[in-house]
């Protein structure tokens, strides 16, 4: 029937640079006329290690070439599609799991396998009084966890802001993990989704919630389902529910999905999409733990941040603060991807260097090429040159980054070999933000588009050369403008890598022509120009 596969084809920067474009014009002509398909570009599918990604209807298919897209292509046209299932994989790395312990398992994500191990033990001791909610919170406070997802803010910390009042609390679980780069929280939530909810019943615990939303991405359909045929397991188990583990204490989780918008990562734009309005960020404060889901006290943290309750509970905030540095204790998972020899999630202790990141544990830059930049916490962040990478002793933990210039961000790290063009890769940076800006602020929705234009324009060898300051100005003027940090997380980078690349987008402007390109004029297309203007 008409339509029946969408093929979505992922274009943000860590897909772009394995060749996504490619893959979109091969499969532009193999499905071309076929009312069977709709093929389009989207942004980022958090399937970076895998790259390029095309999804198909709700299914991903990894590092996709020409003759895989001619078995998809011929297999739907005779009606024998099926998607491949999910294969897993964590590349080797020295450095013990935690989290991640027992993601490659079979049958890790069932509540067999979980209880097997132990899970839900110590959830149901701590829920029939083993220790009081305060003390729940005292433990994460001591243990100095950061958030996982972006901001790093320390989760204790947070918890203790929960307003008090006669109000219901909310423990909102942001698995909206939609910063390209970052694909951390996909295996947490696919392999080992009990670990998740027995954190979550520890953490509402200590909050005294008694209600819980996970917000998971529209694009995470196979996520979606495993979750909450584990929600539905534990239930089944009274682990959820009315008396919990025999308990007084009642905890019910629903897990709600988005509909694939950058925006509702941010927690205000989150909670606007939870109560059922466009995914609107709002101005803070008030903040959410004083005034967040429908105007009650609410705390919203990252899968990874509440799946680390469960270890901290288990082994104690000392054995926490063994790893890690002082300010940034613990491990966390690290997503790397682009020009690695082995890219994949890596769980290390926060302060191993950059380097060693990038070329012992995943084997350095492949084809025997040079380093010439690495985005380090996802694509909101300031990029680092090789020789501030080489030279700079970097370290992978909130301080180190900070001291760089840049961020530690969701953790997500792109590697770019000497091949890569930095005007190219702002381009396809400021075209995600411009496509994500939720357009309530000025600055955001016509700067992210100013940028991505000008971008445009320089690598297509049609800028001018008093435009390269142009985008820094431009940038300039978007810090701390806005209702929400997304205008920021554009303007960062930009200024990034004008600062740090100029000669290069000079060179495009004066060369007429994208010099890594050998002239090739790529095809951008933008919006206005598909209007009819001339950009
Ligand atoms: Fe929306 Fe951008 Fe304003 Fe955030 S900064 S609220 S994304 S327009």
């Amino acid at each position: 029937k008409d339509n029946q596969y969408i093929l979505q084809v992922c274009s943000t920067l860590p897909c772009a640079l394995k060749g996504s474009e490619k893959v979109y014009d091969y499969l532009k002509e193999v499905v071309k006329g076929d009312p069977l398909f709709t093929l389009k570009k989207v942004e980022c599918l958090a399937n970076c290690d895998q790259a390029p990604c095309v999804q198909v209807n709700e299914d991903y298919m990894d590092k996709v070439t020409p003759d895989l897209c001619d078995w998809m292509v011929s297999s739907m046209k005779t009606g024998q599609w099926e998607a491949p299932p999910q294969k897993y994989h964590l590349p080797e790395n020295k450095y013990p799991p935690v989290l991640l312990e027992h993601a490659l398992e079979e049958g890790s994500e069932t509540i067999d396998h979980y209880l097997k191990r132990d899970g839900y033990k110590l959830a149901g001791e701590i829920i029939n009084g083993s220790m009081k909610p305060e003390e729940v919170v005292e433990k994460v406070f001591e243990s100095g966890l950061r958030g996982r997802g972006g901001a790093g803010f320390p989760t204790g910390r947070k918890w203790k802001f929960l307003a008090k009042n006669d109000k219901p609390r909310y423990l909102v679980i942001n698995a909206d993990e939609s910063e390209p780069a970052t694909f951390k929280d996909k295996l947490i939530i696919e392999k080992d989704p009990h670990l998740l909810i027995e954190g979550m019943i520890m953490s509402a615990y200590a909050l005294q919630s008694f209600a819980s939303y996970i917000y998971i991405r529209g694009e995470f359909g196979l996520g979606a389902r495993i979750l909450q045929k584990a929600v539905d397991d534990a239930y089944a188990k009274g682990y959820l529910g009315k008396n919990i583990f025999g308990s007084s204490f009642n905890f019910d989780i629903t897990v709600h999905r988005g509909a694939g918008a950058y925006i509702c990562g941010e927690e205000t734009g989150l909670l606007s999409s939870l109560e059922g309005s466009r995914g609107n960020p709002k101005i803070k404060p008030p903040f959410p733990a004083v005034e967040g889901f429908f105007r009650c006290p609410t705390i919203v943290n990252n899968v990874e941040t509440i799946a680390t309750v469960v270890p901290i509970l288990k082994k104690g905030a000392k054995w926490f603060q063994s790893m890690g540095t002082e300010k940034s204790p613990g491990p966390k998972i690290f997503s790397i991807c682009g020009h690695v020899e082995r890219p994949g999630n890596y769980e290390i202790p926060l302060g191993v260097s950059l380097k060693e990141a990038i070329y012992d544990l995943a084997g350095g830059i492949p084809n025997g090429k040079k380093l010439k930049a690495v985005v380090p916490g996802g694509i909101s962040s300031p990029i680092l040159t090789a020789d501030e990478v080489n030279e700079g002793n970097i370290d992978l933990d909130f301080e180190s980054l900070s001291g760089a210039g840049t961020m530690l961000g969701s953790g997500g790290i792109i590697v770019m070999d000497e091949d890569t063009c930095m005007v190219d890769a702002l381009w396809n940076t400021q075209r995600f933000f411009h496509h994500e800006s939720c357009g309530q602020c000025t600055p955001c929705r016509e700067g992210t588009g100013w940028i991505e234009k000008i971008s445009a324009r320089l690598e297509r060898g049609k800028g001018k050369v008093e435009e390269v300051p142009m985008l820094d100005e431009v940038a300039w003027n978007m810090v701390g403008r806005t209702i929400c940090v997304l205008a920021d997380a554009a303007a960062m980078p930009t200024r990034s890598y004008v600062q740090k690349f100029k000669e290069e987008f000079e060179a495009h402007a004066n060369g007429k022509a994208c010099p890594l390109k050998h002239g090739h004029v790529p095809n951008i297309s933008l919006p206005a120009e598909a209007a009819g203007f001339e950009v």
